[in-house]
């Protein structure tokens, strides 16, 4: 592949066959992209974000953008020994990375400063609890490894309740922006990451029309869930336009780029959104 392929139609029109934005209902020209971890949205919606751009307004809401204290799981040693750096200064340069990159799309970027599931701990459990006992469990992960825990689709106990937490203050966001964004892209959850998992479920209980994305690069190696998707009976819709050039934007996450693509090639995919068949217009 040496060229993008040219966009067939303007993002909103490809949009409208989805079935979620006729042109003439009126709805704002916003929309809010719903985004795990400080990068989850560039790798999987940045071609269609970047076209949607030139015709309104685009925030991203990235939910986990914090590092925590978790001194030891494996994900956490990993990420500070391939950086050199403390867990704090890593997750500023990242979310440094992401302001850079999103501006340079004319996207805004919105951190709700949760702490990415890598890192977080043991410890809610130990509210109310001696602080030696609370001190301990702040060492202990909720996730120890990636493999056998955070990418098992398991939320733990004590993550249950973060759900509500992110959806309040996804609403919060919303309640604030205006245009108010007349629809939400939020992650599919393919890969079963517990923080896209948490990500989505927040997102669908916002009461907007959600359209949701299939997770790049976990799309490379995972397969929706069946139960989501046929009970929510969503249909893909693929978004090819402007892909080799959004590489380049996912190149720009320069802390991730060896982690996520260990051979530095981003693979050319089109992007797939999933939306209730019910409301996907037949394409004229
Ligand atoms: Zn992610």
């Amino acid at each position: 592949v040496t060229a993008d392929d040219p966009p067939a139609e303007s993002a909103s029109a490809w949009l409208a066959r989805t079935g979620y934005i006729a042109a003439g209902q009126g709805c704002a020209r916003a929309w809010l992209f719903v985004s795990p971890h400080l990068d989850d949205a560039v790798l999987s919606c940045g071609a269609l974000m970047e076209a949607l751009a030139f015709e309104g307004r685009v925030c991203v809401a990235t939910v986990f953008t914090e590092g925590g204290q978790m001194p030891w799981s494996v994900p956490s040693l990993r990420a500070t020994a391939r950086s050199g750096r403390s867990l704090a200064d890593l997750f500023e340069l990242r979310r440094n990375e992401d302001r850079a990159v999103l501006q340079a799309m004319s996207v805004e970027p919105f951190h709700l400063g949760f702490a990415d599931g890598q890192f977080r701990a043991l410890s809610t459990l130990g509210q109310g609890q001696p602080s030696l006992l609370r001190k301990l469990l702040a060492r202990v992960p909720l996730y120890p490894t990636f493999r056998w825990d955070l990418a098992r689709g398991r939320v733990a106990p004590p993550d249950r309740a973060l759900v509500e937490f992110i959806r309040a203050e996804l609403l919060q966001l919303v309640d604030r922006l205006s245009p108010s964004p007349s629809l939400v892209f939020a992650p599919l959850g393919v890969g079963s990451h517990v923080d896209h998992l948490l990500a989505r479920d927040a997102a669908a209980r916002l009461g907007l029309p959600t359209i949701y994305y299939s997770d790049f690069p976990y799309s490379e190696q995972s397969v929706p869930r069946r139960d989501f998707v046929e009970g929510r009976n969503l249909v893909p819709h693929l978004w090819l336009a402007g892909r080799l050039a959004n590489a380049e934007r996912v190149r720009e996450y320069g802390s991730q780029l060896a982690g996520i693509f260990p051979d530095g090639r981003v693979p050319y995919r089109p992007e797939v959104y999933w939306a209730p068949a019910t409301a996907s217009a037949t394409p004229a």
